[in-house]
Parts: structure tokens; C-alpha cells; sequence
């Protein structure tokens, strides 16, 4: 068993993170990310830093760090290389949902595993058909004997194709009214036979794999049914998405703040009519606008992992936290572009990946479109409750 880090440690181990993303991360980023190759190294190197345990309670053996302490450390890794939070988010979120929901058996089974890395998870709910509207999703799992005999394809599943675990949306009930009310998450293993060998072509994040996952009538043991009740994968994923929404942010306030920092340099080195390009006005704006943007995504991100700390409901701090820094991620990414301008366009620089990675960050953990419609109703419900 180990034991969450006292602020010293923390402290320590941000500086140790600092250092190597500095030393080794960024210089063979470009070069890795271009070729779309799996960091094996770097993911090794993650796992020794106990990120796979990041917010798994010491008692299962991981870290047991606040979301507000985790969103710091995915934000600092997303300003060097955002790909590498795709390797522990959706593999944490797995372990927050069984930690949350799981039975003392799932638990025992699952956080010491996924904590040591030795279980590398993910979260699988989208499929060909549907990934706004999950209550459409056609994976079913259907109760035998012997389990469940689970048929179905989900797509776009990060970590499915290196991972061997996932917590997978299932319908239990296709005929249930309402729809979410037959809908279950259970655990499965690779081992169990499904299959990943399809990775799926991507504009940017690449390096982690996202991929299809394919279940030919795989028999899941029925005590891999998370909480052990069914018709509670709705309500589950959607109390997980409050931590997913986070993360997102959090990656979001890096890319922008990485973007910012690259126009900064630039600004200040690239000279045109005599002065440096920060100095013309149309380019100072901009700057200021995107360092405001940093600024509000920081704030708001940091107030949505302090409600998440303290137990509070925090779908609207999550989802307005999620909606603010990854459009700043997106219009940081695309200004600093702009003021790079042909470097920028240059993919031996690293603001092109920026404005690459963006956009994903904008689609992911429920698109902004739809984070809109969640803030807008939770305004609403408080306002009818005043
Ligand atoms: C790189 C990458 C990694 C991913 N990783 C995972 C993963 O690990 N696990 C996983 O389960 N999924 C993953 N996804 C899938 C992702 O969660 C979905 O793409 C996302 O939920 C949107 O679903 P969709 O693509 O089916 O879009 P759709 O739901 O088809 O939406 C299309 C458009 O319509 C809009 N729209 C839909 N409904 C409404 C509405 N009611 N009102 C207003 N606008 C609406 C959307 O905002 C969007 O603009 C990943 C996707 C990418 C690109």
C-alpha cells in the first residue's frame, strides 16, 4: 500500500515532472508524433512516476491525488506533449468509475492492477452510430448462464488497442423505456476475446492509439458487471464524465498556454518595419486576448476540480470549465499559428500540433456543443430552485 504525497513530495514530484518533459519529453516530440508511434519509453517513464495510480486511493495502491492536483500535472504534460494524458485519462476514469460505482470485489480485482499499470484501461461508449446520443448505442450484453454474451462494436475507444481492459456501455435491456434505463457498464478484459486491431487515423493526438473494438458473442463472467445491478450505466458514466470533463479541461488550459508561450518567444525575436512583431499593436491584442483566455481557463478549471474535491455536484463548473479552456486551446493553437506565420506552418515547429491537437479537446468528454446545452439547463434548474 502506498500513500498519498504530503505537499512537499508534490512539490518534488511537479519539479521532477517539469524536468523531464523539459530534458527528454520535448526534444523527441516532433519526430514521434509525426510518425505516430507509440512512446512506449515515455509511458514506462509515466508509470514509474505512479501516474497509471494518479487519483486511485492509497489504498489500492495509487497516489490518491485530488483532481485539483491531478488537472496541474495533466495541464503541465499537455503543454509539452497533450498525447500522453490520453494514455492515463481514460485509464483513470475506468479506475473512477469502478472505484465509485464497483463492488468490493471489482475493486479489489481492478484499482491495485490498473494503479501499478500492469491493467492499462479505457472508456468505452461511442460507437459507429451514435456518440452524443449514447442511449442509442446498439452493444448488447445478454444474460446466460454463464454471464453475459456481449455483440457489438464501439469506435473511436482510446487505449483499446495497446490497453487491456476497458469499461465498456452495454445494453442489458434494449427494450427498456426510458432507453438509459437498460443500459449497464461492465469490465471487461481483453482476455475475455474481444479485439482491437483496427488503430484509427487521426489529425492530431497522435502516438496514443484510438481504435475500434469489436465483440463477436464474447461471454463477460456476470460479476464483472459494475456495482453488480443492472440498468445503472447511464447514471454511472454520466457521474464519470464530471472528472472526464476535468481532464479535458485541463489539457485544454496547456495547449493554450503552450501556444501562448511559443507566440511570446516568437513575438518577441521576429522582427518586422524595424521592431519586434509584439510590438505592433495588431499582434500585442492578441497576445492580450490569449493570455486572458489562459487565465479564465486556469480559474475555471481549478474551481471545478475544488467542487469535485469536496463532493459536490459539479456538472456545471465541470462543463463550463471543459467548454471555456479547450475553445481557448482551439483559438490559442490558431493565433499562435497565425503569429508564427510560415513557421507556424512548419512541422518541425510545434505549434502546428497545437493547432492539430485543439480541436479533438473541443469533440471529447461531450462536445461543446452539447456542453452548452448541460450549462444552459443546470442555470435554468437553479434558478427554478431559488
Ligand atoms: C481522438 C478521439 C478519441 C476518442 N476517445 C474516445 C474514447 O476513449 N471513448 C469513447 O467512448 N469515445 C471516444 N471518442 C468519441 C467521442 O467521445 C465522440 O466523438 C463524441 O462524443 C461526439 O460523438 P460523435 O462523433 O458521434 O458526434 P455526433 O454525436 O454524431 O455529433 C455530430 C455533431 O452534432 C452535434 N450534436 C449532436 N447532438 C446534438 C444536440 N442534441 N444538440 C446540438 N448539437 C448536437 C455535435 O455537437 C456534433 O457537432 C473519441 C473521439 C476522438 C476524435
Amino acid at each position: 500500500m502506498s500513500a498519498t504525497p504530503d505537499a512537499a513530495q508534490l512539490d518534488d514530484m511537479l519539479a521532477a515532472l517539469r524536468k523531464w518533459l523539459d530534458n527528454e519529453v520535448r526534444p523527441a516530440v516532433i519526430e514521434l508524433e509525426h510518425a505516430d508511434v507509440y512512446p512506449t519509453e515515455f509511458v514506462e517513464q509515466m508509470r514509474e512516476f505512479g501516474l497509471f495510480g494518479a487519483t486511485v486511493p492509497a489504498e489500492f495502491g495509487g497516489l490518491g491525488l485530488p483532481a485539483a492536483v491531478y488537472a496541474r500535472i495533466v495541464s503541465l504534460i499537455s503543454e509539452t506533449w497533450m498525447s500522453l494524458t490520453g494514455v492515463i485519462n481514460s485509464h483513470l476514469m475506468m479506475a473512477h468509475l469502478t472505484n465509485r460505482f464497483g463492488t468490493e470485489g471489482q475493486r479489489a480485482e481492478f484499482l491495485p492492477a490498473l494503479a501499478a499499470g500492469d491493467l492499462r484501461g479505457g472508456l468505452a461508449l461511442t460507437e459507429p452510430d451514435c456518440g452524443t446520443d449514447l442511449q442509442a448505442i446498439r452493444t448488447t450484453a445478454t444474460r446466460c448462464e454463464d454471464g453475459y454474451r456481449v455483440s457489438g462494436t464501439k469506435t473511436w475507444i482510446t487505449n483499446a488497442y495497446r490497453g487491456n481492459c476497458l469499461a465498456l456501455l452495454v445494453k442489458t435491456n434494449p427494450a427498456a423505456r426510458p432507453r438509459h434505463a437498460g443500459m449497464s457498464l461492465l469490465l471487461v478484459r481483453k482476455g475475455d476475446g474481444y479485439r482491437s486491431d483496427r488503430k484509427l487515423p487521426k489529425l492530431g493526438y497522435r502516438g496514443v492509439d484510438t481504435a475500434e473494438v469489436i465483440f463477436d458473442d464474447v461471454m463477460v463472467p456476470a460479476d464483472r458487471l459494475l456495482g453488480g445491478v443492472e440498468g445503472r450505466g447511464f447514471a454511472q458514466t454520466a457521474g464519470g464524465l464530471e472528472l472526464g470533463r476535468i481532464n479535458v479541461a485541463a489539457r485544454g488550459v496547456g495547449v493554450a498556454q503552450a501556444a501562448l508561450d511559443a507566440a511570446l518567444g516568437y513575438s518577441a525575436v521576429r522582427h518586422t518595419m524595424g521592431k519586434p512583431i509584439g510590438q505592433h499593436q495588431a499582434i500585442a491584442i492578441k497576445l492580450a486576448d490569449m493570455a486572458c483566455r489562459v487565465e479564465a481557463a486556469k480559474a475555471l478549471t481549478g474551481r471545478a476540480a475544488e467542487a469535485f474535491d469536496a463532493g459536490r455536484r459539479c456538472d456545471l463548473e465541470a462543463g463550463m470549465a471543459k467548454l471555456v479552456a479547450t475553445e481557448a486551446a482551439l483559438e490559442n493553437a490558431t493565433e499562435s499559428l497565425r503569429i508564427h506565420g510560415a513557421c507556424g506552418y512548419s512541422t518541425e515547429e510545434h505549434v502546428e500540433r497545437y493547432y492539430r491537437d485543439a480541436p479533438l479537446l473541443c469533440i471529447g468528454e461531450g462536445t461543446n456543443e452539447i456542453q452548452r446545452i448541460v450549462i444552459a439547463r443546470q442555470l435554468l434548474e437553479r434558478q427554478a430552485a431559488r
